[in-house]
């Protein structure tokens, strides 16, 4: 088998070997069309027939009511941030935002360029360690939407429950770090994006799945490229589609059904971290998690050590034994594995092992 590292990237990260390998095959002569995907016309039956059953999948595995569209784009999680306040932010009715760390003020500074906005509830003041009480949340009854990050990849929090709003107040969440990890009950959100890279394939491919309802196409002065009525009209399909992306999107979700589908990854990817935030919890002070418990994430484990230059040899040693991606984002510090849902179990036994052997060299 390929020699794989131990891939804890935080995105791109890593993505089934099955699947890899599969693409693989098909990478020079897709179904014997005498041509990769990638030289095949988005317009083709071959590739209208990859868009149709992608969406299929994604609907079924992730039980998306026909009240919705689901469509694929392109500029990342990023671009989403400017095309919800374009799409739904209302003149006289503010955007609402839930600060739970870097991703989400991301978020709320490009809508503050588009409209006006308030913060709902805010974890600022503890660093973003945990997500903000769910009764603290202020959600104005004219709001155009609350908007969430389900998880801070960044800090490492997680939703363990999603906010209930106003009627008439659409549920927005940015899951590009947990899209696809755990069941989640569709009815709740109006809209919900995510960019591919972490849990669902290789970047290049945005997912947003909104209800029918919300999707205007009488918006006066928002470009076409960046109206959800435009790509809902057209399948997604209104230009050139990332289509390798979502090929890849594909197979990555055929592998998630071939795994029981969300609800057995959501406890596959429990007992998984479980190795890890054990071996934070049972070293007796040696390993901290950043995240407060109630809040503790399932796709991006935060940690520090005593020192720095501890969590430098941490870093160095990991990487001499095969481990990549476990520093931590500069604006936390410490280190971080992220396990995604391609993330093996075996991966992260590797890394509690390697966790308490560093504990007991250095503690
Ligand atoms: C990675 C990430 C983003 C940014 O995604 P891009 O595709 O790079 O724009 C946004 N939000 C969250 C929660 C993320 O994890």
């Amino acid at each position: 088998m390929a020699n794989r590292a131990l891939n804890f990237n935080a995105g791109p990260a890593a993505l089934p070997l099955e699947v890899l390998q599969q693409a693989q095959e098909q990478f020079v002569d897709y179904h014997s069309a005498g041509m990769s995907i990638m030289e095949m016309s988005h317009r083709s039956a071959a590739f209208e027939q990859v868009n149709n059953e992608t969406q299929a999948l994604l609907r079924k595995l992730y039980g998306i009511p026909d009240s919705y569209y689901v469509l694929f784009l392109q500029g990342g999680a990023s671009t989403q941030f400017s095309m919800v306040p374009m799409n739904l932010l209302q003149a006289g009715k503010p955007a609402a935002y839930v600060m739970t760390g870097s991703w989400a003020s991301k978020a709320l500074k490009e809508a503050k360029l588009i409209g006006e906005t308030t913060i709902a509830a805010s974890s600022e003041s503890d660093k973003y360690n945990r997500i903000p009480d769910l009764s603290s949340i202020v959600v104005p009854e004219n709001a155009s939407y609350l908007h969430i990050t389900s998880n801070e990849t960044i800090e490492g929090t997680q939703f363990a429950d999603y906010p209930n709003v106003p009627d008439n107040v659409p549920l927005v969440a940015d899951m590009s770090s947990d899209i696809l990890s755990r069941a989640v009950d569709i009815n709740k959100f109006g809209l919900i994006y995510a960019g591919a890279q972490k849990n669902l394939g290789p970047s290049g491919v945005t997912i947003v799945i909104v209800r029918k309802d919300l999707v205007s196409d009488s918006l006066k002065h928002v470009p076409t490229m960046l109206r959800y009525d435009t790509h809902a009209a057209t399948d997604s399909l209104y230009n050139t589609p990332p289509s390798f992306s979502v090929y890849m999107v594909n197979l990555t979700l055929k592998w998630i059904e071939s795994k029981g589908g969300v609800e057995a990854l959501e406890q596959y990817n429990r007992d998984k971290t479980k190795l890890i935030y054990d071996a934070i919890d049972l070293s007796g002070g040696f390993y901290r998690g950043f995240a407060q418990e109630g809040s503790r994430s399932a796709m991006n484990i935060t940690f520090r050590l005593q020192t720095e230059e501890l969590e430098k040899q941490f870093a160095k040693e990991s990487e001499q034994q095969g481990f990549v991606g476990l520093k931590g984002h500069r604006s936390v510090g410490g280190l971080r594995a992220s396990t995604y849902n391609a993330v093996p179990h075996e991966n992260c036994k590797t890394l509690a092992e390697f966790m308490q052997d560093f504990q007991r060299r250095n503690g």
